[in-house]
């Protein structure tokens, strides 16, 4: 039985409604950015509902468990205002868990009661219970606009807000915002600007955090994330490398303006060009070349393409994401001379269409392709039953036009909730352009494989 046997194969025009759409709720990245913060317990401000469902989400994503408050709205704050649930929550969080930090965002319905959180901040710290040396952040994520990408943007916003000063002695150390991307892709954003000797201060950092190993003790706040000492310090760097318009520009640029740390904004460093456009960037900053190690790296990505270039070749792709990650990846689709036909993203900007019609231009696109902002997967489906494809990229959402199409999906981006490997293993960087190849091959090879009559099936490719 097909599960989406309904998806209609004509087209009509919808403007006011959403079917599935390619995103999820802006407090899920606000979170997620706060778990970045070494010590910190993120906290909802609405109701129990909404606080669950973005634990549940992080937590299926990246299978470790996540701690977070919230406010509990019931139907007294919910026409009052939520000021004095946080403020218990404020006092009850410090008193019992004892964080370094509380990260608050806000929910669509502390929204639009209208609740403002920095002014309920400054409160708690009037009535004495935020202790001496601790922190609250704030992040404004209503989800009626944006996605987790927009929380995620705010939520770095609220870390840049809450500890940069301009008053900080210059340090010589440049801030690096990596994105709305997996731990282990924010580990490899370090070990590449580690290998270039760059001081760096990497933030949110959630390596470790929610890729945290079992040794037999529980920590509520394990010993990683960004550390409170630097972050503190980031008003003083002598840059700002931001990784993703989408999740990272917008912190960056308000440290460029307030703190005068001036910032580049870069791809996320998926595939093989973003990735030397990072390096690049490093090499400039550290004012040297680039270690034989980091070539070597890139010359085994630059081995792969050529050896299994026929593999790769003509092969037509749907994904659908983040703009942040689509951006990058159909780049690196056309360096290996694949062909991204449909492409969905359900966050917002105007700019994502732009930069993959400069894309495709710059590469030649030989066939017509789709490419839609605030799309959803009911489209996407709709795409590929008009104009079939050999491989879909995408997160776990995709399962169902897989199966119903048989068409082979590659997991990437956020959330995969029935795969292993994505938060333990980076796709950014050289290394993790190796990794989405051999994913790919995979597929396309595996796929070979079952389908293949015996007369052509291949012990050697
Ligand atoms: S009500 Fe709004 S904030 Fe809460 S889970 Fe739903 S979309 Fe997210």
């Amino acid at each position: 039985m097909t599960l989406l046997r309904h998806t209609p194969t004509e087209i009509k025009e919808r403007s006011a409604l959403a079917i599935n759409p390619a995103k999820t709720c802006q407090p899920i990245g606000a979170m997620y950015a706060a778990l970045g913060v070494r010590g910190c317990m993120p906290h909802s401000h609405g109701s129990q509902g909404c606080c669950a469902y973005h634990r549940s989400t992080l937590t299926r994503h990246y299978k470790d468990p996540i701690s977070a408050g919230t406010s509990s709205f019931t139907e007294g704050a919910s026409v009052f205002g939520g000021q004095a649930n946080l403020l218990q929550a404020i006092q009850n969080i410090f008193t019992i868990y004892e964080p370094d930090v509380i990260a608050v965002h806000t929910t669509c319905l502390s929204e639009t009661i209208g609740d403002d959180l920095p002014q309920i901040a400054d409160k708690a710290r009037q009535e004495g219970k935020i202790p001496e040396g601790k922190y609250i952040l704030t992040a404004s994520t209503p989800s009626y606009v944006g996605s987790h990408v927009t929380g995620f943007s705010n939520m770095c916003m609220g870390i840049a807000k809450g500890f940069g000063s301009k008053d900080t002695k210059k340090t010589g150390k440049v801030n690096i915002l990596p994105g709305f991307v997996e731990p282990a892709d924010m580990e490899e954003t370090k070990r590449l600007a580690t290998m270039m000797g760059i001081k760096h201060i990497l933030f949110p950092d959630t390596s470790g955090v929610v890729n945290a190993p079992l040794l037999g003790e529980y920590h509520m706040f394990p010993d990683a994330g960004a550390r409170i000492e630097d972050l503190v310090q980031i008003g003083g760097s002598k840059g700002t490398i931001a990784l993703g318009e989408w999740a990272s520009a917008q912190a960056a640029r308000f440290m460029d303006a307030e703190f005068k740390v001036p910032c580049m904004v870069l791809d996320l460093p998926f595939g093989l060009r973003a990735t030397d456009r990072y390096v690049d960037a490093l090499r400039k900053i550290a004012g040297t070349s680039v270690p034989y190690e980091i070539d070597k790296e890139r010359g085994l990505v630059v081995d792969l393409l050529s050896d299994m270039h026929q593999y790769f070749h003509h092969k037509k792709v749907a994904l659908w994401g983040d703009p942040d990650q689509l951006i990058p990846l159909v780049e690196f689709l056309r360096d290996l001379d694949m062909l991204p036909v449909h492409i969905v993203t359900g966050t917002p900007g105007k700019k994502f269409e732009k930069r993959i019609e400069e894309i495709m231009t710059e590469t030649a696109m030989p066939v017509p392709y789709n490419v839609k902002v605030g799309g959803d997967m009911f489209l996407m489906h709709q795409w590929i039953k008009n104009e079939p494809v050999d491989l879909l990229i995408g997160n776990t959402y995709g399962k169902y036009i897989a199966r119903d199409e048989d068409i082979p999906l590659v997991r990437h981006g956020f959330p995969i909730l029935d795969r292993q490997g994505h938060q333990y293993f980076p796709t950014v960087g050289y290394r993790g352009a190796l990794r989405l190849m051999e994913k790919i091959l995979d597929a396309f090879l595996s796929r070979k494989d079952r389908d293949e009559p015996e007369a052509s099936f291949e012990l050697v490719y």
